[in-house]
């Protein structure tokens, strides 16, 4: 212990922070002391841990799970800076890092999970008569308990290497599959020299494409796979027979005669799964992977997915005539195609709600907007955030803010919002000091806003903002959490119940009230009109149906590959074509597939779980609509949200807490209605 006590000395990381509100010191770390700190602090985790198992009292609450829950929590802060910035502010030294340091943790988190000694102590406790327990107590020895199951430490020595096997199989097949998909990208481009064939496009999109042509030492335009390229060239290009060859290339990924083809990876993938679930006493990976999640079973996703395919799919159809017609009369295509819908929909979009993000754009300052953001949550939480320029960031561009609730103080929120080099895309929420007893937490938003212009403005586009309520909303879950342990607070919750709380917060967006209080012209601070509010509201349902019945064909797919008996599958497009026979409604092309390029399921963390953006949509929807009921600042039920959902993170089985704040379990109608979809 000396020895280990002179090393803490020698890492800051391993030390208290000495700093306001025990805030990270970033400029003090270096990329190196995160190997030595994550090293030692495995070691001084390991020491907590012979602890607690040689103990020769009987295990208790008090003696093994409670110091088992808090026992990783600086070894979780620290690799989760590390993480954090390897996001949001990388360079070389920080990726080394983080790849070395990967293969470390999960070590240590495996063998931790396959501890017997500790696995029996928690095993007694969960036997135990615990009437006396509370809910969040209760709940912690289930999650721990079922922790050690789900990871194999029943099984036996064979399997138990057969399983890490597996895993180590499954995890080099995800990215293999996702260096198919990227290689198959990169292997296509278009090259435009004759200026006329860019016809329809921005010039955001063309300008990007000029510079890919010089970086690429070629004349003219090069539009490649990239989405930011690839998508407004769907939408936009006016020129047909290139939005065709751009289409296709980009459903034949991973489906090539060539060695970047997913088929067989596929297979594998489905096999070892369902492998892996019969070890550990499955029946399917789906019946695995559900059994943690709040759906609980593969019955009650297909009934909820079939539930809304059957209200949808007769409006969606609707839809699609609607938008045959119009393609007819206006483009003289009477067959639409695949690489025709998203360019014919905009141009629909625009008669129907002369919608100009030009127009728009002014009433969306950045500054504005946040300080909108700000005044709501005062409205509903009672929160007050108050800049401290004095508390170190990662970057200059980064904001921190103290928290108070009703004047008390509630943690720090870190703000990140220009892209940058060494910033990955997309947008996210993460936390830096977790929440518990006697500790506030300490979250970060990060997004890839329009960066400002060389007068200082920042202009969003309406996208940009739901995406800042957004994550604004998962920032919340973590602020105003209010758990005894860590490892249960905020934005730790079952997977298809996290996005509740960010995406009720897009809610606010489409309100006349609420957009009243940050939609203001950046120039001369004039509201927002009623008209554009009309507009905004009109075209945020454009094309439910269709935008519903695509999601629920991917949520088909994906269960699909995870229910069956595998070997029944003998043809991936086969297979495909069967399940989606009903929910297309362009005629199939013969060398595209969906499954070779669905990376969510094959390389990401979605496999069975496709289906939770819909099911949070529905938790979301029916949530508020009792907002719209009582009032979007009804401060009764904005205590109720709060009470029993945001301060509550994982503590309970999820439908406990949302019936208590809901009084009715979620009405899928809902989310029809709020989509425009049915009216009652
Ligand atoms: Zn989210």
């Amino acid at each position: 212990m000396i020895l280990l006590k002179n090393n803490i000395l020698k890492s800051i990381l391993l030390n208290k922070f000495d700093t306001p509100y025990n805030s990270i010191p970033f400029s003090k770390i270096k990329p190196n002391d995160f190997i030595f700190a994550i090293k030692e602090e495995i070691k001084i985790t390991l020491i907590k841990i012979d602890k607690i198992c040689s103990q020769t009292d009987k295990p208790s609450f008090k003696n093994t799970i409670e110091p088992l829950s808090n026992c990783s929590e600086k070894l979780k802060i620290i690799s989760g800076i590390l993480f954090s910035l390897n996001n949001a502010e990388t360079n070389s030294e920080l990726q080394e890092t983080t790849k070395l340091v990967s293969p470390i943790l999960s070590k240590f988190y495996n063998d931790l999970s396959l501890n017997k000694k500790l696995f029996e102590r928690v095993k007694q406790i969960h036997l135990k008569n615990k009437k006396k327990l509370t809910h969040e107590k209760l709940y912690l020895i289930n999650k721990l308990y079922n922790n050690f199951i789900r990871n194999g430490v029943l099984l036996n020595e064979k399997n138990k290497k057969k399983l890490r096997l597996i895993d180590k199989k499954l995890s080099l097949l995800g990215l293999e599959f996702g260096e198919n998909l990227l290689s198959d990208s990169k292997i296509f481009h278009i090259n435009i020299t004759n200026k006329k064939k860019l016809l329809g496009l921005p010039e955001t999109s063309i300008n990007l494409a000029k510079d890919k042509a010089i970086s690429m030492n070629k004349k003219g335009w090069v539009f490649t796979l990239d989405f930011p390229s690839y998508i407004p060239f769907m939408k936009f290009c006016d020129d047909r027979k290139l939005r065709k060859k751009m289409s296709i290339a980009f459903g034949k990924r991973g489906f090539q005669k060539n060695k970047n083809n997913n088929e067989n990876i596929i297979f594998e993938i489905i096999k070892l799964r369902k492998v892996r679930a019969n070890l550990l006493g499955y029946k399917s990976h789906s019946e695995f992977v559900l059994e943690d999640r709040m759906a609980k079973t593969e019955k009650n996703v297909i009934s909820f997915l079939n539930n809304l395919k059957e209200i949808t799919l007769p409006l969606a159809k609707k839809e699609w005539n609607f938008l045959k017609k119009f393609s007819k009369k206006n483009f003289k295509i009477n067959k639409i195609q695949k690489w025709d819908v998203a360019f014919i929909s905009e141009k629909m979009k625009k008669v129907l709600f002369e919608i100009d993000e030009t127009n728009i754009k002014p009433f969306f300052q950045l500054d504005k907007v946040i300080d909108g953001i700000f005044k709501i949550s005062k409205k509903l939480y009672e929160l007050k955030f108050i800049i401290n320029k004095k508390i170190e960031t990662y970057h200059p561009n980064v904001n921190c803010y103290e928290v108070y609730k009703k004047n008390k103080y509630y943690g720090l929120l870190y703000t990140d919002f220009y892209p940058r080099k060494g910033k990955r895309n997309g947008a996210w929420m993460t936390s830096f000091i977790p929440q518990r007893d006697g500790q506030r937490p300490h979250v970060s938003i990060v997004c890839n806003f329009s960066p400002p212009s060389k007068n200082g403005n920042s202009l969003l586009s309406f996208s940009e903002v739901t995406t800042l309520f957004h994550e604004f909303g998962h920032a919340l879950h973590g602020l105003l959490a209010n758990s005894k342990y860590s490892s249960l607070s905020g934005t730790s919750v079952l997977w298809d119940f996290v996005e509740l709380p960010s995406q009720i917060m897009e809610n606010w967006c489409y309100q006349e009230d609420s957009l009243k209080i940050f939609a203001k012209h950046f120039n001369s601070n004039k509201k927002i009109s009623k008209k554009i509010i009309r507009k905004i509201q009109k075209a945020s349902i454009f094309q439910k149906g269709l935008e519903t019945i695509r999601q629920l064909s991917y949520s088909y797919l994906d269960m699909s590959f995870h229910s069956v008996v595998p070997n029944k599958i003998k043809s991936i497009k086969n297979h495909e074509k069967d399940i989606l026979k009903d929910l297309q409604f362009t005629p199939d092309i013969k060398d595209n597939c969906i499954s070779t390029s669905f990376s969510h399921i094959f390389s990401g963390g979605y496999s069975s779980g496709y289906y939770s953006y819909k099911w949070a949509e529905v938790l979301d929807a029916d949530a508020f609509e009792l907002f719209i009921e009582k009032g979007i600042f009804n401060k009764k039920v904005s205590n109720s949200f709060c009470k029993n959902i945001l301060s509550r993170g994982g503590t309970e089985d999820p439908m406990k807490l949302y019936l208590k704040f809901r009084g009715k379990k979620p009405d899928p109608k809902a989310l029809l209605r709020r989509s425009g979809l049915i009216l009652k």
